[in-house]
């Protein structure tokens, strides 16, 4: 039987994915004095390799390939991509990485496409000008024939589809009841557009996009258009916490993460999850959540290697 939430591929039940995962109480004094409750939805411990809310996303995508070879997207540090390259070697999936910037190709790879390749991802690299235009579709379909992918189940960067955000309804539901709040790192938005329609009515969730240009309300939108048909839940973002962009870690940021591992023994991933906590920590000192509110951040990820 197939459903979302459940998705039918042989293999994946042998994975012991962790689900619902679990979910853990921190008291935090920067919380307390508030009246604010802080929980962790931990979807780091989701599964050894296939972590968080790329499993969430890729999880049902798989199922839509069929067997079929995933070629998917990304920068030369991606989560996603290792996230995909990990299940198709799980899984027994061939799987293809277009990688922006052919400048890679042939140079030693990093930690994070060498994990790719060493998984059997085959890495295929793409100028910086073909990249961007990769979802124009005589752009695609070129790509897929240069990289002798035309057959193959194509999973868009970042792993956001209608899938992808239709997989991560359950990631809602598993909170039901649990917390007022629900704030999560964005990226593409995707996780936020499915996590928003999964929650109770009177619940809300909150977005923290670690990418500048503000974007991302239209972009969520859309993504909960494609998925449901329309809007779903009640959802908002808060632009404060990007701290310069997509990978930038500044040294505040830095020491902030490293300082809340301590407090509580949570290894903080620091592409997203430290720009999530420290928003929450800064929306809780603004009292931005009532004395009685119970947040739940999600834990999207932990830090690679
Ligand atoms: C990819 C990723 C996100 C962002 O997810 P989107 O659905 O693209 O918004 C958040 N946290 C971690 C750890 C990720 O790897």
């Amino acid at each position: 039987m197939t459903s979302p939430d459940a998705p039918d591929v042989p293999g994946l039940a042998a994975l012991h994915a962790r689900l619902p995962s679990p979910v853990r109480e921190v008291v935090d004094g920067r919380f307390e004095r508030r009246g604010v409750r802080l929980l962790l939805k931990r979807d780091d411990l989701i599964h050894p390799e296939l972590i968080g809310n790329k499993w969430r996303k890729l999880a049902p995508n798989l199922a839509a390939a069929a067997g079929r070879t995933v070629v998917t997207f990304g920068g030369a540090y991606s989560n996603h991509l290792r996230a995909t390259a990990a299940a198709g070697r799980l899984l027994g999936i061939p799987t293809v990485g277009v990688i922006r910037g052919d400048e890679l190709a042939g140079r030693p790879l990093n930690p994070s496409l060498a994990r790719c390749a060493a998984d059997g991802m085959r890495l295929h690299f793409v100028d910086r000008a073909t990249y961007r235009r990769k979802s124009e579709p005589r752009a695609l379909a070129g790509i897929l024939r240069a990289a002798d992918a035309e057959e193959a189940y194509v999973v868009p960067e970042g792993g956001s589809n209608a899938e992808a955000v239709r997989g991560c309804r359950a990631l809602g539901a598993e909170l039901r009841d649990r917390a007022d709040v629900v704030a999560v790192a964005c990226g593409t938005g995707g996780t936020l557009a499915g996590l928003a329609a999964g929650l109770a009515p009177g619940q809300r969730a909150l977005g923290v996009p670690v990418l500048k240009g503000g974007f991302l309300t239209a972009e969520t939108e859309a993504l909960q258009r494609q998925a449901f048909g329309g809007p779903r839940g009640t959802w908002s973002l808060d632009d404060r916490f990007h701290f310069g962009g997509y990978a930038r870690v500044p040294d505040e940021l830095d020491a902030f993460a490293a300082d809340f591992e301590r407090r509580h023994g949570l290894p903080v991933e620091r592409l997203y999850v430290a720009k999530l906590l420290y928003g929450l920590i800064a929306l809780a000192g603004e009292g931005a959540f009532p004395c009685g509110t119970t947040v739940a951040a999600v834990v999207t990820g932990r830090p690679f290697p």
